[in-house]
């Protein structure tokens, strides 16, 4: 029997990824519960954005699948062979799922409002009124309320991330990702987005974030994982994970970064 309330949200098994020659991902499993969040460090190339661009539904693994809320995505796999999703029910999967990047990849040519209406009007088929309504109060709760107008060159690094944070946001996805969405800000700019995903961690969100942040891990997160060569090395609580890690490659790794 499941417990559907501490069933795993999120479960990604035995998950491998080649490119070319080098294989990336080397049989990642793990899981998220409802509510949780989960904190990926680890050095530059050990695999972290591909995870999370295979668990995005943005690429295909080799190998392994992918379940969100007992549903296996990206593929059909109901009678007894496993065939793969076409685009258009892919791009309904993937609103599932909130994605939010190290470099934002706003649309320059649009302002925040209609960066953050896109998804809605253009796959959810929301009407304009109403997605103009969402769209508007997901700004606000970012902090946004007074730059709706404003296009992303008119804004500050913090403030397109929190624009791209809330394009995702009004998706009501299920989980949301994010891949160092710190790392291209200046460090005055940081704390801003930081404090807008420790909120939408503290409303109940589930949660996977690829971080350098040490102290928004240790803070935030209920489950601190560490990636090194496609794999996940150690897992722990953030307290176990930082003050009594168990692996040689954690403590070395956490050398570098404290
Ligand atoms: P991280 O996010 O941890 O820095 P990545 O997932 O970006 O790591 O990359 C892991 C490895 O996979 C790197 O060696 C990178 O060069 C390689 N890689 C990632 N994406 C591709 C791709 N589309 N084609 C070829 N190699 C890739
Ligand atoms: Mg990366």
């Amino acid at each position: 029997m499941t417990d559907t309330a501490t069933a795993p949200l999120l479960r990604v098994a035995n998950l491998h990824k080649t490119y070319g020659a080098t294989e990336v991902l080397k049989g990642v499993d793990f899981t998220v519960r409802r509510g949780e969040v989960k904190a990926l460090l680890g050095p530059s190339g050990s695999g972290k954005s591909t995870i999370l661009r295979l668990m995005a539904l943005l690429e295909a693994p080799d190998q392994g699948e992918i379940v969100l809320d007992g549903r296996r995505l990206g593929v059909n796999a109901t009678r007894g062979r496993v065939v793969h999703l076409r685009e258009r029910e892919l791009a309904r999967q993937r609103t599932d799922i909130g994605m939010v990047f190290q470099r934002f990849n706003l649309f320059n040519h649009l302002d925040a409002l209609h960066n953050v209406m896109l998804g809605l009007t253009q796959v959810r088929r929301v009407p304009r009124a109403q997605a103009r309504e969402r769209a508007t109060e997901m700004l606000a709760r970012v902090g946004l309320a007074d730059r709706t107008g404003h296009f992303p060159s008119e804004l500050s690094g913090g403030q397109q991330q929190r624009v791209a944070i809330a394009r995702a946001l009004v998706m009501d996805p299920k989980v949301m990702l994010f891949d160092e969405p710190t790392s291209a800000l200046d460090p005055e700019l940081v704390g801003e987005v930081l404090g807008v995903m420790e909120q939408l961690a503290a409303d109940g969100m589930t949660m996977v974030v690829v971080t350098h942040e040490v102290r928004f891990a240790r803070r935030v997160a209920d489950e601190v994982a560490l990636f090194d060569g496609g794999q996940i090395v150690e897992q722990a609580g953030p307290d176990d994970f930082f003050d009594r890690p168990r692996h040689e490659r954690t403590r070395r790794f956490l050398q570098h970064v404290h």
